[in-house]
């Protein structure tokens, strides 16, 4: 059996959608912009997409821009308001759990003399409410924290953020903007951009069982954003390039199911409880990491007393998929940024793995897992415990 858990990294492609791309990779070759009924039929695909997009977000059509995925997406947003609105202020608040895309974004502009505040996170990994309150000046631009931590699945309390905002405006900051990378939760939980009350939310179509390499940014009417990339006027001239048109016939087919399938979250949500009530009752010494708002679909577990990395690879040799981390940080050897700011001792962070699922994962592959979890880790444990034991023993030179 093969048991991909690692969802949150990325998923499958959904079979409707790649049916939905493959004729623009061949006979509907058009270039969005030609004139010719080749280009007509592509830019009607890339509109009709556009509206899938937005209505699995609740946004008007012309509010989504169309680009390379979530990285670009949160460049634009962060690096954009920043560009257009730097004559109104040049503070930024985020958060220490953000993805690296919006965390290099916003070092980069710190290079540039912007002032960013990075805000904690509690031992559940959720940012309070009260600190973005206490952080914002009268000099700033930007708001940026994410939706749901793609390493904890914690979600942020937005919305509360959000009205913090609008008094922020009402008392005279009117350039505030508010930007969220809801990457992880589009598709997971039901997103309403107005109830959010965000300016800005970056999606990308890999994690929604879309293609690698398309993405959007929502922003809302009248946000100004400085370009990026500079070349023609496509996407309303806020990024230009050729349109990706197979990609985002895509992401949109996979925005128009994920919205079609979200109550099926519940069922993946219930998996994900059941993985978890099990690791409880058959394994020692195992911590979930979890706040009291999350979603559905990730599990990060501390498995005390091991080495994580160790567990994966024993997983992996039993074909099963899981992740240390994100993707974007394995292959370094830096802990987790994320687990690290909410508060875990170094041993901790090195001892926890992430489980991800998605619609596919099944009640089989779960019980598969538990049972190869059930074997490996308490061997692993006594391992540790005996270094530990070796450790302690004194050295010749000491006897
Ligand atoms: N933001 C979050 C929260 C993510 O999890 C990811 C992907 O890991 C990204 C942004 C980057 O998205 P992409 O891989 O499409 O560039």
């Amino acid at each position: 059996m093969k048991v991909y858990l690692d969802n949150a990294a990325t998923t499958a492609v959904d079979g409707e959608a790649l049916r939905a791309m493959l004729p623009y990779f061949s006979e509907e070759m058009g270039n969005a912009q030609s004139v010719h009924s080749f280009g007509r039929r592509a830019k009607a695909a890339v509109e009709h997409a556009r509206r899938q997009v937005a209505s699995l977000i609740n946004a008007d059509p012309t509010e989504i821009i169309f680009l390379s995925g979530g990285t670009e997406s949160d460049n634009l947003a962060i690096r954009g308001v920043a560009r257009a609105y730097g004559a109104s202020g040049r503070h930024i608040i985020t958060t220490r759990i953000e993805h690296p895309a919006v965390l290099a974004a916003c070092q980069s502009l710190e290079q540039e003399g912007f002032r960013v505040t990075y805000l904690p996170v509690d031992r559940s990994g959720v940012v309070s409410v009260e600190s973005v309150r206490d952080a914002i000046a009268s000099d700033t631009i930007l708001i940026s924290v994410m939706h749901a931590n793609n390493e904890t699945g914690a979600i942020q309390p937005i919305e509360e953020i959000g009205r913090v905002i609008d008094e922020a405006r009402a008392a005279g900051s009117a350039h505030l903007r508010f930007h969220t990378d809801a990457v992880q939760s589009v598709g997971k939980t039901a997103i309403d951009v107005a109830r959010l009350g965000v300016d800005l939310l970056s999606i990308s179509a890999h994690k929604i069982h879309g293609p690698k390499g398309a993405g959007a940014l929502y922003a809302r009417k009248g946000v100004r954003l400085a370009k990026l990339l500079h070349g023609g006027h496509h996407e309303r001239d806020r990024r230009p390039g050729t349109e990706n048109v197979t990609g985002i016939v895509g992401l949109g087919k996979a925005a128009e199911i994920a919205r079609a399938r979200i109550d099926e979250m519940d069922r993946v949500r219930g998996l994900r409880d059941y993985f978890e009530s099990e690791l409880r009752a058959r394994i020692n010494d195992v911590n979930i990491n979890a706040s009291v708002a999350r979603l559905p679909n990730i599990s990060n577990i501390t498995f005390c007393g091991i080495d994580g990395e160790a567990l994966l690879i024993a997983l992996d040799l039993r074909d099963i998929a899981v992740s240390t981390g994100s993707a974007c940080s394995s292959g370094s050897l830096e802990p987790s940024h994320v687990l690290t700011a909410m508060g875990f001792r170094r041993d901790e962070v090195l001892a926890s793995l992430r489980f991800s699922l998605s619609l596919a994962t099944t009640r089989e592959e779960i019980d598969y897992t538990l049972r190869a979890i059930e074997e490996i880790v308490p061997h692993l444990q006594r391992l540790s415990e005996e270094d530990d034991e070796e450790a302690a023993l004194p050295l010749e030179s000491e006897i």
